[in-house]
C-alpha cells in the first residue's frame, strides 16, 4: 500500500534555471529548459490560491507550458478539448468545476467557458517579468495532478482524477521500457487533451531532460522534416501511421526518415497489422505498440529491448500487475483463454470525479481496475488485445470472437480500405457478425461473397461476416478511434440500407 505521507519525486529535475537544453519546440517557437522554468515560474504565483484548474489544450506552446506550470504550482489541471461540442464542454466545466482557466493571449474561448477568470499564458521568455517563483511545497504522491476526461468511445466521457504517482510511475516505466534518454528528441503530432498527448508526449520528454517537436498538426512531410533533422523518437495513432504506410511507396524520404528513427510507438486502439507489415517492409523498422487508458495511465509495452510483438501489446510496465477474468471474476486458468483485463499498481487513478457509483463499480474488492478490454497473454507473456468487452466481443454460434482479428483480415484486402466489425443480434446465432466496410474504390464495392471468402479462408468459417455495409468513411473520435456505438445505433435506426447484396 501507498503510504499518505509518501513524497512526490520532483516531476522536472531537469526545469533548472541554468539548463539550456531545448526543452519544447513548436514550429519555430522554442524554450530551453532555463527558459520554460522562467516562464513557468512567473506564472506559478497566480495560481496558488486555485483549487483546480482548466486548461484550454490547443496543440501550442502554450498548452505545453500551461502543464508544466499547474504541476509545479501544485495545482490540479483539467485540459479541455477545444474541439468539443458546447453541450459536453458544459458539462466538463460543471463537473469539474474549474475556478479558472489557462488559455494563450490569442484564443477565443467559447461561451460554454464565459465568465470563469482567465489567466494568460506566456511563453516570450524575455517579456515575462524575472520573479522568483513562487515556493510550493511539493504535494504528496497521491494528490490530484490531473482530472483528464475519458475519450467518451463507450458512453459519455468521465472524469478520472490521477495523482501525481501515477504520472511519475507511468513516466519512469516507460523510460525503463523504452529506454529513453536525455538525448531523445520527440516527433509528436497528437493532439494534447488526453493522456497519450499529454502526459506520455510532452511530460515524458520533460521527465526525462529530452525535448519534444511537435508538429501542430500531423503530416507525413512534417514527420519527414523532423526526423530527418535529429528527431529519434516518434509517436502516433493508428490513423497516423496507416497514412504513413499509404504514402511509403511513393515518398523515398518518408521511408528513409523512419529507418533512422530509434523508436516509433502507436498507441490509443489497435494498429492494424497489414500497417505493421507495410512499415516494416519499407523501412525495416518495427512500430512498437503500448496499451493504456484514462484511468491508469500506460499498463503494457513492447520493449526497446524485448521480442518484436507485432499484433501485441507487449508485457506489463515495471510496477503494473495484469491479470485476466473470466466473467465469473475468477482468474482464466486455461492458457489460451480470453479474459477481460484487469490491473493494479502504482499507475491507477483514485476516482471518477463526483461518480462513486462508477467508480465503485470499477474496482473489484481487492483492488484491481476493471479495463473493460478482453485480451489474451502468449506462451511469452505478451499482451493480445482482443477488443472492448462491450463492442469488440462478439458472441455467435457458442463462439467468443474478437472483432479485431476480422478486422486485420478485412483490411488485408485489397478491395477495403477501412473495416469495423461489429455483433448484432441475431435469432439462431445470439450475435451475428456484420461487417462495416469503406471500399478502396467506391465506384466498385466488393460483394459480401467475396469478403466472406476471405475472411473464412484466413480465420475460420464460423469468423465469416454474415452481412457487409458499405459506409464512405467510419465515424472516428479526434484520437482515431472508431466510434462502435455510432453504427449499431445506426444500424438499430435503419435496417437494410447501404448493403452490399451479393
Ligand atoms: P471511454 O472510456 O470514455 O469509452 P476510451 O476508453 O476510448 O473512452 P481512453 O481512456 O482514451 O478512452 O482509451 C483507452 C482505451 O483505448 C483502452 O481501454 C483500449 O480499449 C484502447 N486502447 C489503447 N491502446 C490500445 C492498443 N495499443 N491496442 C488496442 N486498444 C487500445
Ligand atoms: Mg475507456
Amino acid at each position: 500500500d501507498h503510504s499518505v505521507s509518501e513524497p512526490t519525486p520532483d516531476l522536472f529535475p531537469a526545469l533548472r534555471p541554468d539548463h539550456d537544453r531545448p526543452a519544447l519546440a513548436f514550429g519555430d517557437r522554442t524554450l530551453t529548459y532555463g527558459q520554460l522554468a522562467r516562464v513557468a515560474g512567473a506564472l506559478t504565483g497566480e495560481l496558488r490560491s486555485a483549487r483546480r484548474v482548466a486548461l484550454w489544450a490547443t496543440p501550442t506552446l502554450e498548452t505545453a507550458v500551461g502543464v508544466v506550470v499547474a504541476l509545479e504550482a501544485g495545482v490540479p489541471v483539467v485540459p479541455l478539448n477545444p474541439k468539443i461540442g458546447a453541450g459536453e464542454l458544459r458539462h466538463v466545466r460543471t463537473d469539474s468545476a474549474p475556478d479558472l482557466v489557462l488559455a494563450a493571449q490569442d484564443d477565443r474561448l467559447p461561451p460554454a467557458l464565459d465568465e470563469l477568470p482567465r489567466v494568460t499564458i506566456r511563453t516570450d521568455p524575455d517579456r515575462v517579468p524575472s520573479r522568483a517563483p513562487v515556493p510550493v511545497e511539493r504535494p504528496a504522491a497521491d494528490a490530484p495532478a490531473f482530472v483528464v476526461y475519458t475519450s467518451g468511445t463507450t458512453g459519455p466521457p468521465k472524469g478520472a482524477v490521477l495523482p501525481r504517482r501515477a504520472v511519475s510511475s507511468t513516466l519512469d516505466a516507460l523510460e525503463d521500457a523504452w529506454q529513453w534518454t536525455a538525448d531523445d528528441v520527440l516527433v509528436h503530432g497528437l493532439p494534447l487533451f488526453h493522456v497519450h498527448g499529454l502526459i506520455l508526449g510532452i511530460l515524458g520528454p520533460l521527465r526525462r531532460g529530452g525535448s519534444v517537436r511537435h508538429l501542430g498538426r500531423f503530416s507525413t512531410e512534417g514527420v519527414t522534416r523532423e526526423l530527418a533533422s535529429g528527431g529519434t523518437m516518434l509517436f502516433g495513432v493508428p490513423t497516423m501511421y496507416h497514412r504513413i504506410a499509404e504514402s511509403l511507396a511513393g515518398d523515398p524520404g518518408l521511408a528513409k526518415a523512419l529507418a533512422g528513427a530509434r523508436l516509433l510507438v502507436s498507441g490509443s486502439a489497435a494498429l492494424p497489422v497489414h500497417d505493421h507489415e507495410r512499415i516494416a517492409a519499407a523501412t525495416g523498422r518495427r512500430v512498437i505498440e503500448r496499451y493504456g487508458m484514462t484511468e491508469t495511465l500506460m499498463n503494457t509495452s513492447v520493449r526497446a529491448d524485448g521480442p518484436p510483438g507485432t499484433g501485441t501489446v507487449g508485457v506489463p510496465l515495471r510496477g503494473v500487475e495484469l491479470r485476466l477474468v473470466e466473467e465469473s471474476g475468477e482468474p482464466v486458468t486455461d492458457p489460451d483463454g480470453i479474459g477481460e483485463i484487469e490491473v493494479r499498481g502504482p499507475n491507477l487513478f483514485t476516482e471518477y470525479l463526483n461518480r462513486p457509483d462508477a467508480t465503485a463499480a470499477a474496482f473489484t474488492a481487492d483492488g484491481w481496475f476493471r479495463t473493460g478490454d478482453m485480451a489474451v497473454v502468449d506462451a511469452d507473456g505478451a499482451v493480445r488485445i482482443v477488443g472492448r468487452k462491450a463492442t469488440d466481443l462478439i458472441k455467435s454460434g457458442g463462439y467468443k470472437i474478437g472483432a479485431g482479428e476480422i478486422e486485420n483480415a478485412l483490411l488485408d484486402h485489397p478491395d477495403v480500405r477501412e473495416a469495423a466489425v461489429t455483433g448484432e443480434p441475431d435469432a439462431d446465432l445470439g450475435e451475428r457478425i456484420v461487417a462495416w466496410i469503406v471500399p478502396a474504390d467506391p465506384a466498385d464495392p466488393p460483394s459480401h461473397t467475396r469478403l466472406a471468402d476471405h475472411v473464412a479462408a484466413q480465420l475460420a468459417p464460423h469468423k465469416r461476416p454474415r452481412e457487409v455495409r458499405l459506409l464512405d468513411a467510419l465515424p472516428r473520435n479526434d484520437m482515431g478511434k472508431i466510434m462502435k456505438r455510432r453504427l449499431t445505433d445506426r444500424a438499430a435506426a435503419a435496417t437494410g440500407d447501404g448493403t452490399a447484396h451479393d
